[in-house]
């Protein structure tokens, strides 16, 4: 009996030496399968990274700033970056006269959505994400990307982009330039003239004199350019900004020659979207779709494929294409912005602008000494109703035959605005910008209130 006991004991032993040489075994040879294993049930190598990430964003700064993991540090420790007008550690100071700042198109509203789907618009970059300048197929854009940038103007109705290329670029600014580059004539004894409507947006003209070609050349203002060509076919490029910066008129092509149009602003928020643009060269901006003016993103939706070729080119020989990090995290944005086929994002955005456009007429109306453009409505098909635009910048003119100058009447009264010459047009006008942050707005309605 003592003896069958015994082998029993021996036996067991053997049995679990084994199973440890086993374990053993698999814990150093079998890496790769046990990092698979743990993969899927918990977090290794992210959780550091998501831990620090949502430690700085947790970082108290009043509802009046962030903290950054890039930003600002004190102590080894990341602080609170205030927003204007506000200062103190944690950003609750508010400085008395501070003058409201509506000068920049920075569109900051959005963010509060962005807070709201926080989970769903978390990216995670592995320290060795596509390293390499090429994505699998040869190409420098995310097929992925591509497909969810079609199904969103299909689910917006925006723009038509069956059988149409697109490229993507730093920002839609590099697509502006690289566009003009395109339509041009090459090889012709005359360079091809570059035009836009007044009021117009100032990087039209700064980037075609700026990149001062051979082949191009900004010759101003369409109306003018009309008026002393009549006769004249000439070689044109016009820029139809639609909605337009800065005063959000749905414009339209004066010339009927070549037409870039710039579509920045063509989304549900700003204005009743009537039905999808079908042009042959149609440019869009994540900045003013989602806000993430950052991210530095933008897209062209071409018809011709020779005018596709010499885009693809530009962008390539200015930069090889555009970061795969940016891809990734815009990718992200899109799959949320066509969630709900689209509504919670275009929901969210226009009773924001249209807040805004509610509470600005008011202060407005009251008003003999400045006035606002006017809006009309337009049936909508997206929310399948009839709205009033609301544009992302109030076009004000100073109504006063004294007040040449309409940025410094605003000025005096504490708003900063941009000049109505800065966008070609009278200084009689100036623009201010509705899409930055709720404090901002708070300010700048507090401000006109004051002094209207
Ligand atoms: N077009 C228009 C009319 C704009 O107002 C802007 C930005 N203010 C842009 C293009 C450029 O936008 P981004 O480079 O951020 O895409």
């Amino acid at each position: 009996m003592g003896k069958t006991k015994k082998y029993c004991y021996g036996f067991c032993l053997l049995i679990s030496v084994a199973v440890n040489i086993l374990f053993s075994i698999n814990l150093y040879v079998g890496g790769d399968k046990r990092q698979v294993i743990s993969n899927q049930s918990t977090l290794t190598w992210s959780e550091k990274a998501a831990e620090e990430a949502e430690a700085v964003a947790g970082i108290y700064c009043s509802g009046h700033g962030r903290a950054y993991l890039d930003g600002l540090i004190s102590q080894g420790q990341p602080v609170c970056e205030c927003f204007d007008c506000y200062a103190g550690s944690d950003c609750s100071e508010l400085s008395p006269g501070c003058a409201a700042d509506a000068d920049s198109g920075d569109p900051v509203f959005f963010e509060p959505f962005w807070m709201q789907h926080a989970t769903d618009s978390a990216v995670v970059i592995s320290g060795w994400h596509r390293m390499s300048y090429r994505y699998a197929d040869g190409t420098t854009m995310s097929k992925e990307l591509e497909n969810y940038i079609r199904k969103l103007h299909s689910v917006v109705g925006n723009a038509v982009t069956e059988g149409r290329y697109i490229v993507f670029g730093i920002g839609s600014t590099q697509l502006l330039n690289a566009a003009v580059y395109a339509l041009s004539s090459e090889n012709s004894s005359s360079p091809s003239n570059v035009l836009a409507s007044i009021p117009f947006y100032p990087m039209y003209k700064a980037q075609t004199v700026f990149f001062n070609s051979k082949d191009f050349q900004f010759e101003g203002d369409t109306n003018s350019w009309q008026s002393n060509n009549q006769t004249n076919k000439m070689d044109v490029i016009e820029f139809v900004t639609s909605p337009n910066n800065p005063d959000g008129e749905l414009k339209k092509p004066v010339l009927g020659g070549k037409t870039i149009y710039d579509h920045a602003y063509f989304w549900p928020h700003f204005t009743p979207i009537k039905g999808p643009s079908d042009h042959d060269l149609m440019i869009f901006t994540l900045s003013k779709l989602t806000g993430h003016a950052g991210t530095r993103f933008g897209w062209a939706i071409i018809k011709d494929k020779d005018i596709y070729d010499k885009v693809l080119n530009y962008i390539s020989v200015a930069d090889l294409g555009i970061s795969k990090d940016t891809q990734l995290r815009v990718l992200k944005l899109i799959k949320v912005a066509v969630e709900g086929d689209g509504m919670p994002l275009f929901e969210f955005s226009y009773n924001k602008m249209k807040d805004r456009w509610d509470r600005l007429t008011s202060v407005f109306s009251k008003s003999t000494k400045f006035s606002i453009q006017q809006r009309h409505p337009l049936y909508c098909n997206f929310f399948n109703e009839t709205r009033l635009p609301s544009p992302a910048y109030a076009w004000v003119k100073c109504e006063r035959e004294e007040d040449h100058d309409c940025s410094a009447v605003l000025k005096a009264g504490k708003i900063i605005g941009r000049n109505g010459s800065l966008f070609s047009a009278d200084d009689r006008y100036t623009r201010l910008s509705l899409i930055k942050s709720q404090d901002d707005f708070e300010l700048l309605l507090k401000r006109l209130t004051e002094l209207i």
